[in-house]
């Protein structure tokens, strides 16, 4: 009798939490982003139905990031990894090959509109409206195929938030138009910037390349510091990801004065200017502006 009523109330306990894993894994999904913008945009898309780990963390340089081994475990434990892609982070392969991961993973800029410099692909391409609605419709779509019964406010949420970006953009538009072509001309430390220049006709200048594992050398240095006083540059930046020595360098050697941080390649503490997406674009392009004035 004694075990008969053992047995029964193991079935029970077992049926319990069978249950309550069949309802999580209904209403959420487990995401790993490999940095702050897509974990920005995988929150901002999928709400409470996504639970997200985030590999490199704010204020930090994802080009040259050495995984810790919690992120091997985040990956084995995802339904789905979302990576920016374009050679940004030449680390993320080995992991999703180590986790068996490949077939779970989205390249977020799938179908941009790919910029190079020097014949090197500009992984910079969360930079632009354009590109990132491309991203938007990737990850959202991503998301729907494993959460299709909550199809209806995942759809809601993409297009709510489609709408916030567009509303950005024209209003960036109209104000960066008062300003000649020909003066918009900005000076960072590394070539993050070149999918919003391309967007708005601003012309950016970097000592540094695309990525952050090289040196500038002294001929590209003064070669740049040439150029600021042949255009007459009006405002440098430093960036959140880099030592500003180098912008502090060129500051002294021109004459030229620091206008503020730029958000390049993630986003800032969540208390900064910078906490999402868009208020990044907003933070970077009103600075931008202003510097102009
Ligand atoms: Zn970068």
């Amino acid at each position: 009798m004694l075990n008969i009523k053992t047995s029964f109330l193991s079935v029970s306990i077992y049926v319990l939490f069978a249950t309550a894993s069949v309802f999580a894994s209904e209403s959420t999904v487990r995401i790993v982003t490999s940095f702050t913008i897509l974990e920005d945009l995988v929150r901002q898309l999928g709400g409470d139905n996504v639970e997200v780990v985030n590999l490199v963390s704010r204020d930090s340089d994802a080009h040259v990031y050495s995984p810790r081994p919690s992120d091997s475990i985040a990956i084995v434990n995802a339904d789905l990894v979302i990576s920016n892609g374009l050679g940004f982070e030449g680390w993320i392969d080995r992991l999703l090959e180590d986790a068996g991961k490949r077939e779970k993973h989205l390249v977020a800029s799938d179908g941009v509109q790919i910029l190079s410099n020097k014949d090197e692909i500009d992984p910079h391409a969360w930079q632009s409206f354009l590109n990132i609605k491309i991203y938007v419709r990737n990850i959202s779509g991503e998301l729907i195929k494993l959460l299709p019964q909550q199809k209806q406010d995942l759809i809601f949420r993409r297009d709510k938030y489609l709408e916030l970006i567009f509303g950005i953009e024209q209003h960036f538009e109209e104000r960066i138009a008062r300003t000649p072509v020909s003066e918009r001309i900005v000076v960072t430390s590394h070539d993050a910037f070149g999918y919003l220049g391309r967007e708005f006709d601003i012309q950016f200048l970097a000592p540094l390349g695309l990525s952050l594992d090289e040196e500038a050398s002294a001929e590209d240095l003064a070669s740049l510091v040439n150029q600021i006083k042949e255009k007459q540059v009006t405002a440098l930046f430093v960036e959140n990801i880099t030592n500003p020595r180098l912008l502090e360098v060129i500051a002294a050697e021109t004459g030229v004065g620091i206008g503020g941080s730029l958000y390049s390649d993630a986003l800032s503490e969540v208390d900064g200017p910078a906490a999402t997406y868009v208020d990044m674009m907003r933070h970077n392009l009103e600075s931008i502006i202003d510097g102009f004035n």
